[in-house]
C-alpha cells in the first residue's frame, strides 16, 4: 500500500514533539526537517514540499501553539490539515445532472486502468448509488479492449455498448447516446481509447468525442505506480481536455505515495475515485481527510465503518466507534473491532483502517495476522466484563486464568494487552483531532 514508509517516518518525526509540555524552536525545526526529508523521500514534488513546509511552519510557529497545553499535538493537526488541504479539503463528488443523462469519459493513458475503472465505477454507480449506467466500448485501439470491458460488464450485470473495432469511437459514442434515450439508461460512461504515451491523434479523437457529448465529467486514471511522472501525465491531458477529476489507480501497490500527493496542487484537478486492487469492488470514493488520516497512520474509522455498514448489523459498530470517537477505548471496542475484521473477510485491508495498526499491517503476513486476531478474540472472550473495562486489574492469576480460559500462553495475554494500549493511544490522539472539529458525528 502507498504510504507506509512515509506513515513510518512522519510517525517518527511527530515522536520527538507530542508529549511535550512545551515546544522550542529547535524541537519544532527538527521536526520540520524530518516531515520535510519524510516527503521528498516519498517522492512528493520538490516545490510543493517547500510550500508546505513554509505554510506549516508558519502555523506552528505562532504563539497559539507554543504556549498550548500540547503544543506536540497541535502541530500534529496541522500537518494533518494540510495534507487534506493537498489532497483536495473537499469531497467532489461526480458531475450528476439533475434531469437528463449524465455523461463521464474515461481518459489515460494505456494500462493506467481506465477499463477496469470504467466497470468499478459503473457498479459503485449501480450498487450504492442507485443509477442505470450504461458502458460504451470506445477503446477501439487497444486489442481486447472491448471484450474486457464486455466480460467486466456482464460480471456486474450492466449493459455494454459496442459496435466493434470497425466502427469509428466518435460515431460508437453517437449512436450510444441515441441508444441510452431510447432504453433509459440515466448515465452513460465511455471508455475511450488509451496510448502509450500522450499523441496528438488520441488528443485529437478525445477532443471530437468531447466535443460531441459534452461530458459532465471527464475522468483521468493516472497510475499511482508512476511516481511523479503521474504530474506530468495528468498536466498534459488536462492541458488539452480540461480533465474534471483524477482516478487514482493501483493505490494497494507499493509506491512511494508522493504523485498522489503531488498531483491535486500541482493541476488542481480534484481526486474523485481510487482504485485499491484488480476486483471489480476495489474502488473507493476519495475523501481527502480520510486519506490523510492513513497517511498519518490514524487509521480510517469512517471507511471502515462504512465497509461494516455494508456486511453486518451496525448497533454493536456503531457504539463502539462513537465511543473510539470519544476517547474511551475499551476491550470489548476493540473484541468488537476484531469481529468486524473477521466478518468483513481481507485483514490485510482492514487492519490498515484500524488506528496505529497501519504499519503492521505492512509487516506481518495475512495468515498470522488472522491466527493472531483469533488469539486476541479469544483472550477478551474469556475476561470477565469487569476485566474487559479496566484491564488494570489483572494480576498474575487472573493472566493464568485467561490465557488457560483462551488457550493461550501468558506471552500472549501480555501482548494482547500491550496491543490494546498502543490502539488506546492512537485512540486518544485520533478522538482529540475529531474534538477539533475534523471527524463527522456518526450519530447512532
Ligand atoms: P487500460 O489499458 O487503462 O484500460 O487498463 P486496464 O483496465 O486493462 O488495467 C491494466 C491492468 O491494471 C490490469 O491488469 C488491471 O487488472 C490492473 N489494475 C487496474 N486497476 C488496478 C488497481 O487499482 N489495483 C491493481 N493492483 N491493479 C489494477
Amino acid at each position: 500500500m502507498a504510504f507506509e514508509n512515509l506513515s513510518e517516518r512522519l510517525g517518527k518525526a511527530f515522536k520527538n514533539i507530542t508529549g511535550k509540555g512545551k515546544l522550542t524552536e529547535k524541537n519544532m525545526n527538527d521536526m520540520l526537517r524530518e516531515v520535510r526529508m519524510s516527503l521528498l523521500e516519498a517522492d512528493v514534488n520538490y516545490g510543493v514540499v517547500k510550500d508546505f513546509i513554509s505554510r506549516i511552519k508558519e502555523k506552528a510557529m505562532g504563539q497559539e501553539v507554543l504556549t498550548s497545553l500540547n503544543p506536540g499535538q497541535m502541530v500534529v493537526k496541522i500537518v494533518h490539515d494540510e495534507i487534506v488541504a493537498l489532497l483536495g479539503t473537499e469531497d467532489a463528488p461526480v458531475n450528476y445532472k439533475k434531469s437528463g443523462i449524465t455523461t463521464i469519459m474515461m481518459v489515460g493513458l494505456q494500462g493506467t486502468g481506465k477499463t477496469t475503472a470504467s466497470a468499478k465505477i459503473a457498479n459503485l454507480m449501480k450498487k450504492k448509488q442507485g443509477r442505470n449506467p450504461l458502458l460504451v466500448a470506445c477503446d477501439v485501439i487497444r486489442p481486447a479492449a472491448i471484450d474486457q470491458l464486455k466480460t467486466l460488464g456482464e460480471s456486474i450485470g450492466v449493459e455494454v455498448f459496442s459496435l466493434g473495432v470497425e466502427t469509428k469511437a466518435l460515431e460508437t459514442a453517437k449512436q450510444a447516446m441515441v441508444y441510452a434515450k431510447e432504453n433509459g439508461y440515466d448515465t452513460v460512461l465511455f471508455d475511450t481509447a488509451g496510448r502509450l504515451h500522450i499523441d496528438d491523434e488520441l488528443m485529437q479523437e478525445l477532443s471530437d468525442i468531447k466535443a460531441y457529448v459534452q461530458p459532465d465529467d471527464i475522468l483521468l486514471t493516472v497510475d499511482a505506480m508512476t511516481g511523479q511522472d503521474i504530474v506530468n501525465v495528468a498536466s498534459s491531458f488536462h492541458e488539452q481536455l480540461e480533465v474534471s477529476g483524477l482516478v487514482l489507480t493501483k493505490l494497494d501497490g507499493d509506491s512511494r505515495g508522493g504523485g498522489i500527493l503531488s498531483v491535486r496542487a500541482i493541476t488542481n484537478v480534484p481526486v474523485k475515485f481510487v482504485g485499491l486492487g484488480e476486483k471489480i469492488e476495489d474502488l473507493d470514493v476519495f475523501h481527502p481527510d480520510r486519506m490523510a488520516d492513513r497517511i498519518l497512520g490514524m487509521g480510517d474509522i469512517m471507511s471502515l465503518v462504512e465497509k461494516a455498514q455494508e456486511k453486518m448489523d451496525m448497533e454493536a459498530t456503531t457504539k463502539s466507534t462513537n465511543r473510539m470517537m470519544s476517547g474511551e477505548f475499551t476491550l470489548t471496542d476493540m473484541l468488537v473491532q476484531y469481529e468486524q475484521i473477521e466478518k468483513m473477510g481481507s485483514l490485510g485491508g482492514m487492519m490498515k483502517l484500524l488506528p496505529g495498526m497501519g504499519q503492521l499491517a505492512g509487516q506481518i503476513d495475512e495468515a498470522k495476522a488472522d491466527n493472531k486476531i483469533k488469539k486476541s478474540k479469544a483472550i477478551i472472550q474469556s475476561m470477565t466484563p469487569e476485566e474487559r473495562e479496566n484491564p488494570n486489574i489483572l494480576r498474575a492469576s487472573r493472566k493464568n486464568r485467561i490465557a488457560k480460559g483462551s488457550g493461550v500462553s501468558v506471552a500472549d495475554v501480555n501482548r494482547c494487552l500491550n496491543e490494546f494500549e498502543k490502539m488506546k493511544q492512537v485512540m486518544k490522539q485520533f478522538s482529540s483531532l475529531a474534538k477539533g472539529g475534523k471527524m463527522p458525528n456518526l450519530g447512532g
